[in-house]
């Protein structure tokens, strides 16, 4: 399978769902990355058996312990990831972890709701990419591409359309109220991201996956986690400045802010 062409790939949330599917779609691309940084909260727990035995087939797959959510574990993380790139960058980061509260409506959420949400969701990679940017910036110094592209140097937060204050009629059945507002601050960050990192060649985007049969999407969702990866890989393919602070799904189609 032809597949983003980034030397380097870190990914959050790694160990399930979309963020598994990441990592077994890029080692099995016909090109895999040199390194692929799978990082999630516990890789040596049961939920992270199957990055695991990836792991003891794939020399170039890296498992790292990061909580998006704790400050110092991302600069822990930096520190391994840096040692393992031995002078070179990191060429794509993938902001995928995340969390899901279905029952927050109106009338339900609280405080610590919101702010454990947001946490993840959007303080998570706006700290990843803080952290890793040096290491971003050096990858694009070293690129001879022209313009912005993934092969190059790359943030992608997955994000989604419940995110979109444009869309929220359509899919306000569910209310979801930390979730949607989270994602809506993430895709805010992404803006600003591609506003101030694209003059140091760095592209940034939010990518919709789709609704994906997941532990956070259900059984009843409408795409198995495969076909919305697959999707998300060639999307990640033909990305270039013209969509960068944007806003796409796993098709590559725009989806308004
Ligand atoms: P899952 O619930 O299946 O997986 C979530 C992943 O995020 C797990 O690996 C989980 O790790 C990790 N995670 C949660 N909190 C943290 C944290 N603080 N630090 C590090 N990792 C963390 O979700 P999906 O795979 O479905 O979702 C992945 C992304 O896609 C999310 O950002 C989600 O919002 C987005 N998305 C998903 C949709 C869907 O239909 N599935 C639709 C639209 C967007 P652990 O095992 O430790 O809990």
């Amino acid at each position: 399978m032809a597949a983003v062409r980034a030397r380097t790939v870190l990914l959050t949330g790694s160990n399930r769902g979309i963020g598994l599917e990441l990592v077994k779609q890029l080692l099995g691309a016909s090109r895999p990355p040199a390194w692929i940084f799978a990082t999630c909260r516990d890789p040596e727990g049961p939920r992270a058996q199957e990055l695991r035995d990836l792991a003891s087939k794939h020399p170039n797959l890296v498992l790292v312990k990061l909580d998006v959510a704790n400050p110092s574990a991302i600069t822990d993380a930096v520190k391994i990831v840096e040692g393992k790139l031995n002078g070179t960058g990191l060429n794509l980061l993938i902001n995928n972890a995340g969390i899901y509260t279905p029952t927050a409506s109106l009338e339900t959420v609280d405080a610590e709701e919101m702010i454990r949400t947001y946490k993840t969701n959007a303080v998570g990679p706006m700290l990843m990419a803080q952290a890793f940017l040096p290491l971003l910036k050096k990858a694009a110094r070293e690129s001879t591409e022209k313009g912005l592209s993934c092969s190059k140097a790359a943030i992608i937060n997955i994000s989604t359309i419940m995110g979109s204050i444009e869309k929220t009629p359509e899919s306000f059945f569910k209310p979801v109220i930390s979730y949607r507002c989270s994602k809506a601050a993430l895709n805010m960050l992404t803006k600003c991201q591609a506003l101030t990192y694209g003059e140091a060649g760095i592209l940034c985007v939010a990518l919709h996956p789709g609704w994906v049969k997941t532990d956070m999407g259900s059984q009843e969702a409408d795409l198995t986690v495969d076909t919305s990866v697959r999707g998300l890989l060639s999307v990640l393919l033909i990305l270039s400045e013209k969509h960068s602070g944007t806003l796409l799904n796993w098709e590559g189609k725009a989806i308004p802010w």
